[in-house]
């Protein structure tokens, strides 16, 4: 069995994310996507609600799990029996850092492959940092994410406002 790994920070999932997680659930056999348990990373949305968006997202394919994880992705991947990566590429910008992650990855543990699927022209402007951006300041954002999201991110900025 075909068993990929979508890992990131997905805080929040956009829908920039959901394709990129709609197209590798054809690819593979099982995918799961993995939220990155990051304690340095200053996030807005804990794990659990990042873990419960994507869930909402994503709930009509059957071959995709989403489940969080703390430490080195490889050793994560090995756990889970899983020898493919997946990331997505938005532009040159995300390739320097991408390239090097593969690299490290595969010096790591070398049955791991990292595949890259290129971004929909359609959402190669997207980042869940610009989307919290806009949230903040009360902008549409209904074009990045789904009404469940726009909802919680609505939450977050109206509860730092009290
Ligand atoms: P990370 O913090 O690991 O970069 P993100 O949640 O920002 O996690 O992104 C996870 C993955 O999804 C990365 O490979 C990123 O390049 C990809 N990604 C994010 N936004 C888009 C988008 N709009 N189109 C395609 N891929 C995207």
């Amino acid at each position: 069995m075909k068993i990929c790994i979508y890992p990131g920070s997905f805080d929040p999932i956009t829908y920039g994310h959901i394709d990129i997680i709609e197209r590798a659930s054809k690819i593979a056999d099982k995918l799961i996507v993995a939220v990155l348990n990051n304690f340095d990373k200053s996030s807005l949305f804990t794990v659990e609600e990042r873990l419960e968006m994507i869930r909402e997202s994503i709930k009509k394919y059957d071959n995709i799990e989403v489940e969080s994880f703390e430490g080195l992705l490889v050793d994560y991947a090995k756990s889970k029996g899983a020898r493919i990566i997946i990331r997505g590429l938005r532009a040159v910008t995300d390739f320097e850092y991408e390239l090097q992650m593969a690299q490290t990855n595969r010096e790591l543990y070398s049955d791991i492959d990292t595949m890259f699927l290129l971004t929909n022209l359609k959402y190669s402007y997207l980042s869940s940092s610009v989307v919290k951006q806009v949230a903040s300041y009360e902008g549409d954002i209904s074009k990045f994410v789904t009404p469940y999201v726009a909802e919680k991110l609505k939450g977050k900025f109206n509860r730092y406002n009290v």
